[in-house]
């Protein structure tokens, strides 16, 4: 299988800033606060990952705030949902179109651009195999390894 990693352009405090006033977005410390700390590095997340996270380096930030603020990058485009997992919700700093590989051993999650041709056979492959999944069209191909 060949594969393409991702780039992910990282983003700074200010640029994060500059992001939401570009769009009319109110920007609050704590969206800033918790923007900085997702953007940090590319990854998979889940809510409550990120709530406790973010919890043990601004104890005030609510998880309600966090989650209310996590919808919003996801609203607002920088962010994505992603259902690599069948058990929990996974947010995704990578918003380009891209798939994914999910080792089940360890539940790691790595970005890949799979070749457009190869695409119908991963989904029929996994399909195949995940009889209960919709047969509905999605961008993203989730390949378990
Ligand atoms: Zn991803």
């Amino acid at each position: 299988m060949e594969v393409t990693n991702v780039q992910v352009a990282m983003k700074t405090r200010a640029e994060l800033s500059e992001f939401l006033k570009s769009r009319g977005l109110r920007v609050s410390l704590q969206k800033l606060e918790i923007a900085e700390h997702i953007f940090r590095e590319h990854r998979h997340f889940t809510a409550e990952e990120i709530f406790r996270e973010i919890n043990s380096e601004y104890p005030r930030v609510s998880r309600a705030t966090v989650f209310n603020v996590l919808n919003f990058f996801v609203e607002h485009g920088l962010l994505k949902k992603v259902d690599a997992r069948s058990d929990v919700q996974l947010f995704d700093s990578n918003t380009e179109d891209h798939d994914h590989v999910v080792v089940d051993a360890t539940g790691k999650i790595f970005d890949v651009i799979l070749p457009e041709k190869d695409k119908e056979s991963f989904l029929k492959a996994i399909w195949a195999k995940n009889p209960h999944l919709p047969k509905r069209a999605i961008s993203s191909v989730v390949v378990h390894v």
